[in-house]
């Protein structure tokens, strides 16, 4: 019999699978173009042209046995995280080494490896809601639990005062996630500090370390030259987790790094029970030909331009229309407030319009929905119609 642990998850997902059937059966019965599906994450710009000329010169050019092979170190290529590191240390004035990086399976293993490596069963985890959901089976994964700080809604900034009054002597670290998913939120250097001086004192207050978990898949993606804080900079008991699922458009292909300073306490066994989280929990090392591809790409992003144009037309489209949110400086979502109090009673409206949009509880903040504008522009554009007679709907 199908383990009864996994049943929630079977039937949680019941409700994702019933969305990509909706998306589906509407485009089959309007025509893929008249459906404005925002509801996924996935980015709409294809990996730059380096990415694939890449691929083809290292079939080339390298040893393919090699390429190909299981790496020497779970941890990943020794010259691909001398590479990494070198490269944030250009960009934060840091000062890793191959040492501090772990190549990981994207972001999602990473978290899993950073989880299973800072905390154990029992402990607890806290993150500030709206939250990417998977935190909460990443936590369960590793017999942890996660508990979620209630949400600064003004601002979307993480709610710091209660994240102080939330954490006890099982609290073991917090995840943040800046720019956000799925606010667009960039967490300010002022709120960095913050949080760093509130997790030093209490630390000490428990008797024991708070770890940051700095969950990083949008860092490329800010806009407008809004600046990014270098999380490991304001606080040492920090690990960052990386991915080139966006920034390079490949979220298929499973490739992130997590960076561990030296300054962390107990260094060296995190770097080792790290390195080897990787190997038990089954991912052995991350996908080799993409380490060698990320390493040839390093100083690459994705076309920002066009998700900042898909942003503003969105956003100013809405917002003329009525629809209230707050202006997001980063990621490819945004974050709006539901016009009626039930947010599924709203969606359900939507899609009578073709619009599919995520309900807030899903990311633990009811009375919002996410619409992730990594689509193209003529969607946004060809939506705005559908938007309209929404809101006339809703206000009669
Ligand atoms: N964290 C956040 C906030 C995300 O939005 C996602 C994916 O959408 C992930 C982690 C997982 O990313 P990856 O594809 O790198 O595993």
């Amino acid at each position: 019999m199908t383990a009864k642990s996994m049943m929630p998850y079977v039937q949680g997902n019941s409700a994702i699978r019933a969305m990509f059937e909706e998306g589906a059966r509407l485009a089959e019965q309007y025509g893929k173009e008249n459906v404005y599906d925002f509801s996924l994450g996935n980015p709409s710009v294809p990996a730059p042209a380096q990415v694939n000329q890449a691929i083809c010169d290292i079939i080339k050019e390298e040893d393919t046995l090699m390429v190909h092979g299981y790496n020497q170190s779970n941890s990943g290529y020794e010259d691909v995280r001398q590479t990494v590191a070198e490269h944030l240390n250009r960009l934060h004035g840091t000062s890793f080494t191959a040492q501090n990086i772990i190549m990981t399976v994207g972001a999602a293993s990473g978290l899993n490896v950073a989880i299973k490596t800072l905390v154990d069963p029992g402990e607890e985890i806290l993150a500030f809601a709206p939250y990417f959901v998977e935190y909460g089976n990443y936590a369960a994964n590793h017999g942890a639990s996660l508990k979620a700080v209630p949400a600064d809604t003004k601002t979307f900034q993480p709610n710091l005062e209660i994240m102080a009054e939330m954490i006890t002597e099982k609290t073991h670290a917090v995840i943040i996630n800046s720019p956000n998913n799925p606010t667009g939120v960039v967490y300010s250097e002022e709120t960095i500090k913050k949080l760093a001086s509130v997790l030093s004192e209490k630390s000490k207050e428990i008797g024991h370390e708070l770890y940051i978990i700095s969950d990083e898949p949008y860092r490329e993606l800010a806009y407008d030259g809004v600046k990014v804080p270098y999380v490991t900079k304001y606080y040492r008991n920090t690990v960052v987790g990386y991915s080139w699922s966006k920034s390079l458009s490949l979220p298929g292909e499973r490739i992130g790094y997590l960076v561990i300073p030296s300054e962390l306490d107990d260094f060296d066994n995190a770097v080792q029970a790290a390195n080897i989280a990787n190997r038990v929990l089954g991912y052995v090392n991350a996908p080799t030909l993409i380490q060698r591809v990320a390493a040839r790409c390093i100083d690459c992003t994705t076309d920002i331009d066009a998700y900042d144009k898909n942003r503003k037309a969105l956003y100013n489209g809405l917002t003329e229309l009525g629809y209230e949110c707050i202006f997001p400086e980063g990621a490819f979502y945004l974050f709006v407030k539901s016009p009626l109090e039930d947010e599924t009673e709203f969606c359900n409206m939507a899609k009578k319009h073709n619009i599919l949009v995520v309900p807030g509880k899903s990311f633990a903040c009811p009375g919002y929905v996410r619409m992730a504008y990594c689509v193209s522009y003529d969607t946004i554009v060809n939506s705005m119609p559908a938007f309209k007679a929404l809101m006339e709907e809703i206000k009669g």
